[in-house]
């Protein structure tokens, strides 16, 4: 950067914090970013250098895909040298997958990439908005030696800054709307923002690589106990099935039965991929330390570890996009990438 002031790109891509009542249904729907940011004066109150883009057609993040994932790593690339730091507008709802699909799509960041949205829409007096967007913008600006503080795809929300694909929103009512289960805040806001400084990623020193082929032939097999064969086999045979998230039991367990474990077998023969992503919140997959998983292990299910749903997803939409072989695919996916994993 030339000016001494940090710099800071807001994204606007909609969710409830620029949402407005539509007075005649009621609804809440997604409104411009010149309305929201009429209602916060305070940004203009900011020594850094703020800027902002926002999408033409603001969305409820229910809607998010990965042709949007592709847009917004292509924004930030495209602005990568001119900001010191990106703060992301999203609906609070699919939140957590955005910020996984980032951390995979942006290989060796060096500069803050922060998403944040709030429960209440910011026109509304008791709304977490304002709090949100002012704190993940100090964030993205903070720096130490002239160099970004934070150099991953994080979460704030309600004074926990997060890595952002370690989380999973798990309450709708509430402020505190999302959990890292498996890997301590970051940063916590209160009179000052305490930073983690063991818990952050280094920077990479490498210059920034941004991936956006994406595959999305995975299918999610939960199980639960009396599940039918029928209906595990229509899965596990659906329609060009590149890889299955199996949602297992503690820590990566499932049933023995012989006609599970070779129907398992088969679609793994058949070049799928069986994912093991355990259906607790906190704690890991350790295939081989219960029977209920040596047997998944020994016909090669490829473990999550403690991976979140939402990251498994979206890893796997990043590794089947690679051109590898599969068996380069099955070990990136036990590899750490993003620190995504403890394995
Ligand atoms: N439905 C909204 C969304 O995810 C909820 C929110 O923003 O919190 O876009």
């Amino acid at each position: 950067m030339t000016n001494s002031k940090p710099s800071v790109l807001l994204i606007y891509t909609g969710g409830t914090i620029g949402m407005m009542q539509d007075h005649r249904t009621g609804e809440l729907k997604p409104f411009n970013f010149k309305a929201l940011s009429k209602q916060i004066p305070e940004l203009e109150k900011f020594d850094i250098q703020l800027s902002s883009i926002s999408f033409k057609n603001p969305i409820d993040s229910s809607n998010m895909n990965p042709q949007v994932w592709i847009e917004l790593v292509t924004i930030i690339k495209d602005h990568y040298h001119q900001y010191d730091g990106f703060v992301i507008l999203h609906g609070s709802d699919t939140m957590s997958y955005t910020a996984s699909a980032l951390s995979f799509m942006l290989e060796n960041l060096s500069k803050p990439v922060i998403l944040t949205g709030s429960q209440l829409p910011i026109g509304i007096i008791r709304t977490d908005g304002k709090e949100n967007l002012i704190t993940a913008i100090e964030i993205a600006s903070a720096q130490k030696n002239g160099k970004p503080l934070v150099t991953e795809v994080c979460v704030y929300f309600e004074y926990k800054l997060y890595r952002g694909n370690r989380t999973y929103k798990y309450n709708s009512a509430h402020f505190d709307a999302f959990k890292s289960p498996n890997y301590p805040a970051l940063a916590e806001a209160g009179v000052k923002i305490q930073y983690n400084v063991n818990a952050l990623l280094k920077p990479s020193k490498k210059a920034l690589t941004v991936h956006t082929t994406l595959e999305n032939d995975i299918a999610v097999l939960k199980l639960f106990p009396g599940i039918s064969k029928k209906i595990t086999l229509s899965i596990l045979n659906s329609l060009d099935v590149k890889a299955v998230i199996m949602e297992t039991f503690g820590a990566g367990n499932a049933c023995t039965d012989e006609w599970f474990l070779t129907a398992l077998k088969q679609t793994i023969d058949r070049g799928v991929i069986i994912y093991n992503v355990t259906q607790c919140a906190e704690g890991k997959v350790i295939q081989g330390m219960y029977e209920t998983s040596s047997a998944l292990k020994k016909i090669g299910v490829v473990s999550g570890y403690d991976i979140t749903f939402e990251s498994a997803v979206t890893k796997l939409m990043y590794v089947l996009g690679k051109k590898q072989t599969l068996e380069k695919r099955k070990q990136l996916l036990e590899t750490n990438l993003r620190g995504e994993i403890t394995n």
